[in-house]
């Protein structure tokens, strides 16, 4: 009988949580008001909808009024990015110099840096802070270019590919002392690290529900008091306008739930997922002496593994994997019969051809001993494997 199939792929997305798809279903029945009928079936769904946004908020440290529910962490860091820099744009200047800039970094997940290219086509200044070789901003490089007349600075929390953990505290607070707005993606961070708004001064996060345990199509965006921000969208007052639409009352209450389920368990999960990751990051090293672990120097999320063997390619090895029935992926963008290395390795300076073998495996709660203990096992034979494909191929 064949073994059954190993995910290591938590980082693209997770298995929907039974408690979850419980807490959701009696919205896909009965529960099916619209929040803005006034109705009894409106007043249900307002309460359930109010008490989501609640325990959301409840998970960020945050006050109900400072969360909003949006579709996805695309459209969350969508609307940190561009619609700080339209507020600012829009705004009467304050005596100080126009806020015209956009300060990110070289690693954020695409929906940071499209949006960003988005603002630029609108005028606004990109800058890219320096990062080094494990991904961290350079805090010369932010000193530099964080200035008065930025008008959002966003640096995401763990990075998607090689999980660098970034210290968004002290680099929120310093964006605060310049007056300078400060948007964190903590899409792979929530469940991972202790995030409070009450002691942590950022001024505008995103979080997705399928990282989490929740289904794909929700995400939550905290806005703190104050902050200026347009919309998106026009067409309705939900959400105090900041993200008009019928609310998607089942997703929100299935996203509170995964969010309370990701806080109350993070100490022992994440210790949990340490332990597997190092143990595999050993036996994969230990069985594969010139393999290269990408960010193994600088504080990482427990979550996520990245791993080049010279002499193969992402593809080669990811093929071999999954037809051994193994799921990972990898960190590049796959191009009709071309793999570009990722942006983010290219950024910390890994070689393109290191970069181009470039393997992900991302732990969480499907992962367990045995998953490692395969995995190891498999692993050396499958590079002989994928070094063959990739013979074949170049
Ligand atoms: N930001 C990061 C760091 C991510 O890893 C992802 C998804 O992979 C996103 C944003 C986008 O989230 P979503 O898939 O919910 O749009």
């Amino acid at each position: 009988m064949r073994p059954p199939p190993i995910y290591l792929d938590h980082a693209a997305t997770t298995p929907v949580r039974p408690e979850v798809v419980a807490a959701m279903a009696p919205f896909f029945g009965p529960r099916f008001g619209n929040p803005s009928s006034a109705h009894r079936w409106g007043r249900e769904a307002r309460a359930a909808l109010d008490e989501a946004r609640e325990r959301v908020a409840g998970c960020l440290g945050a006050g109900a009024d400072e969360v909003c529910f949006v579709s996805c962490g695309t459209e969350g860091d969508n609307l940190a990015v561009l619609g700080t820099w339209r507020a600012a744009r829009v705004a009467a200047p304050d005596g100080g110099p126009a806020r015209t800039a956009i300060v990110t970094t070289p690693i954020e997940h695409k929906a940071v840096l499209a949006a960003v290219h988005q603002a630029a086509r609108e005028g606004a200044e990109e800058r890219l802070l320096a990062v080094d070789a494990n991904g961290v901003v350079d805090r010369a490089s932010f000193d530099a270019l964080v200035r008065d007349d930025v008008a959002v600075c966003s640096i995401m929390w763990v990075n998607n590919e090689i999980g660098t953990v970034q210290p968004i505290p002290e680099l929120a607070a310093a964006a605060k002392v310049r007056g300078v707005p400060f948007h964190t993606d903590a899409v792979q961070a929530f469940g991972k690290i202790a995030i409070d708004a009450r002691t942590q001064p950022f001024d505008t996060l995103t979080l997705s529900g399928h990282k989490i345990g929740a289904p794909k199509g929700i995400g939550a965006f905290f806005v703190r008091r104050g902050t200026p921000l347009e919309p998106l969208m026009h067409g309705g007052s939900q959400d105090r306008g900041l993200r008009p639409g019928t609310e998607n009352v089942a997703m929100a209450v299935g996203l509170a739930r995964a969010a309370e389920l990701a806080v109350a368990e993070r100490e022992e999960e994440c210790a949990r997922l340490a332990r597997l990751r190092d143990a595999l990051e050993a036996e994969l090293l230990a069985r594969i002496p010139d393999a290269v672990v990408h960010g193994r120097g600088g504080p990482r999320a427990p979550h996520v593994l990245n791993i080049s063997v010279p002499g193969t390619d992402s593809e080669s090895l990811l093929l071999a994997l999954d037809l051994a029935g193994v799921a990972a992926s990898s960190g590049s963008a796959c191009q009709t019969g071309s793999v570009t290395p990722s942006h983010v390795l290219t950024a910390i300076g890994v070689p393109p051809e290191l970069a181009s073998a470039a393997v992900r495996m991302s732990l969480g709660a499907l992962t367990t001993d045995e998953c490692v203990r395969r995995v190891s096992e498999l692993f050396p034979a499958l590079i002989g494997k994928a070094r063959r494909l990739a013979g074949a191929t170049s």
